[in-house]
């Protein structure tokens, strides 16, 4: 697929610069060095003329609560890039409760930020983002959480260090080495003729349907999950296999994996412990859905690999 890195969330320009990971401290003494801050997982973004990066300088007060050691992110140019985590800030006007949903919608004003600074979730800023700053957000957050998850070394048990930047960790007791997981999903664009086969997970809105989608599980190809997840979620079989396009997703830290299949048959038979509905939708269907027109059926959110797997299928522009 010929723009298959057009997806949000790739693109990422920074030179990763591997080889200076092991000796952060001339990077760190740098004037340009500048910092993407997390908290609680939302980026600190710049709202003056669109969402941008709000980078942060290394000495800025905003950076006092940071939980762990910068992590390399890469460079541009020659300035080097860090990912900060500033979760232990307490922000007391923070709404809780909103910051409970999927899609929280709420804004933390930091009181070392200027004003068009805010703390804001990922998912709320996806079709407004440029490519680099998104693809940036999306390296510091994947990354980001694998700390949060992976404090302890998986083979003794005993705490482990960060090293290499941030990207790796090393345990002092048993002396193994663990690295960044990431997570591959495929996301199935099936067709038949001229309709597109979507499903609808349990716990999301009504009438919200987007492409089958599921964790690949060891000794599988992609090819081979696709075909097993469709064949579970919606019994059905798959001819053709072909890969189109991937996209890093950092919720936690999963890697989309976008195929296309043929179906060879069109019945449909749900797996109610994965989907709570599935069904064939019509190019006409969908386009009336993404034009707001059609009441039954919520479009793939713009900036999630469905929606760009879809709109190209729409466009006959997949190759
Ligand atoms: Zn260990």
């Amino acid at each position: 697929m010929k723009d298959a890195e057009a997806v949000t969330f790739g693109g990422n320009k920074l030179d990763r610069a591997a080889h200076l990971r092991g000796d952060l401290a001339p990077l760190l003494a740098d004037p340009s060095a500048r910092a993407v801050v997390m908290w609680q997982g939302k980026p600190l973004i710049d709202l003056e003329g669109g969402p941008t990066i709000a980078w942060v300088e290394l000495s800025s007060p905003i950076l006092k609560e940071a939980t762990a050691a910068p992590i390399f992110l890469g460079l541009d140019g020659t300035a080097p890039r860090f990912g900060v985590d500033v979760s232990a800030w307490e922000d007391p006007k923070a709404d809780r409760e909103e910051m409970a949903k999927f899609l929280d919608t709420s804004e933390n004003q930091h009181p070392d930020a200027p004003d068009r600074w805010k703390f804001i979730e990922l998912r709320t800023l996806m079709a407004e983002l440029g490519h680099e700053d998104g693809s940036i957000i999306a390296t510091a957050r994947a990354i980001q959480s694998w700390h949060d998850i992976h404090p302890f070394c998986a083979k003794c048990g005993a705490k482990s260090d960060v090293a290499m930047g941030g990207w790796q960790r090393d345990c002092p007791a048993c002396g193994a080495s663990h690295f960044p997981r990431t997570d591959p999903v495929i996301i199935a664009l099936v067709t038949h003729g001229n309709s597109v086969l979507m499903g609808r997970s349990p716990q999301w809105p009504e009438n919200f349907f987007s492409l089958l989608a599921g964790f690949m599980e060891p000794g599988e190809t992609v090819e081979a999950a696709t075909r097993r997840e469709v064949f579970e979620e919606a019994g059905v079989r798959l001819g053709d296999v072909q890969y189109l396009s991937s996209q890093p997703w950092p919720f936690p830290s999963s890697l989309m994996m976008g195929m296309q299949a043929e179906a060879l048959s069109t019945e449909i038979t749900i797996d109610e412990n994965e989907i709570a509905e599935a069904k064939w939708v019509t190019r006409e269907e969908l386009m009336a859905a993404q034009a707001g027109e059609n009441p039954e059926l919520l479009p793939a959110r713009k900036g999630a690999i469905a929606r760009f797997l879809i709109d190209r299928w729409l466009a006959d522009s997949l190759d």
